[in-house]
């Protein structure tokens, strides 16, 4: 049990990355608050953890309001007296020729993956600063620095994100708060199986997976869930301002 009581605050908790990071949470023993646009998702995986035993707070809402964040740590506050984790995770991806672009879309992009980011964090900190303690763990990607054409605004909100992490690590760093990033490669989840449907099926997104991770297969939301569950944990309590890459050996190819 690594996170024994401690109290998790995980955004885009209903799908993906999000989920699977909830649930070894909850099997760590971690007092979880859940937040996701998609109500219906979020409130299947609520039922589904508290059956489990864990305790759990479900949160629908838009990350990129304000009153989100607000409502969430809120909620983190009133249902259990603390908050020791934040994993911003929620995101979204578009990728298109950048000169087509419009304006909602970058915004969009930027608003859900950086805005929201920087909402949670904002937040979360005065409590964390009353505490003496906190980790915040932000979602970045490999395409922070490994871009591809027509990601110009997903690639800025994920550089954005490394960014805003170090600038917090540093900060707080002497007040007890921790703040990294975890850099993703290819994880199968349903972004990616929207994608593989864009691409024309799972074998054209297999052979540019096999292209571009030296591992040749996508990860589990499990084996990124390991590496947020050891940045929350106080097994990672000298780290703070890292970007952790899980990603196959994306980065190093
Ligand atoms: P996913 O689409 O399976 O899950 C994302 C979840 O976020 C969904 O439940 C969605 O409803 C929620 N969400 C989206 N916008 C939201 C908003 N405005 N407010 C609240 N919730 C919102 O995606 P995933 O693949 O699990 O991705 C999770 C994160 O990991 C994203 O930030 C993504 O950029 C990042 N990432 C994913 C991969 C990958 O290969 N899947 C790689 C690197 C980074």
């Amino acid at each position: 049990m690594r996170l024994d009581g401690k109290v998790a605050v995980i955004t885009g908790a209903a799908s993906g990355i999000g989920r699977g990071t909830a649930e070894v949470f909850a099997e760590h023993g971690a007092r979880l608050v859940l937040v996701d646009l998609d109500a219906e998702g979020l409130a299947g995986l609520v039922g589904q953890l508290k059956a489990g035993g864990a305790e759990v707070v479900g949160i629908s809402g838009d990350v990129s309001h304000k009153a989100t964040a607000v409502e969430a740590v809120g909620a983190a506050l009133r249902q259990y007296g603390r908050i020791d984790v934040v994993f911003n995770n929620a995101g979204v991806m578009y990728s298109g020729a950048f000169h087509e672009l419009g304006d909602d879309l970058w915004d969009r992009v930027l608003d859900v993956n950086l805005r929201g980011t920087y909402l949670f964090c904002r937040e979360a900190i005065p409590h964390m600063l009353e505490q003496g303690r906190g980790s915040i763990i932000n979602m970045s990607s490999v395409m922070a620095t490994l871009t591809e054409p027509g990601y110009e605004a997903y690639t800025t909100s994920k550089a954005g994100i490394i960014g805003l992490t170090k600038a917090i690590a540093v900060s707080y760093a002497e007040r007890g708060i921790r703040c990294n990033c975890v850099c993703p490669g290819w994880v199968d989840t349903p972004l990616n199986r929207r994608l593989a449907e864009e691409l024309g099926g799972m074998d054209r997104l297999n052979a540019l997976i096999k292209q571009q991770q030296p591992n040749g297969r996508m990860l589990s939301t499990r084996e990124v869930a390991n590496a947020v569950l050891f940045l929350a944990s106080d097994e990672s309590s000298g780290v703070t301002g890292a970007a952790i890459y899980v990603d196959g050996g994306a980065s190093s190819a």
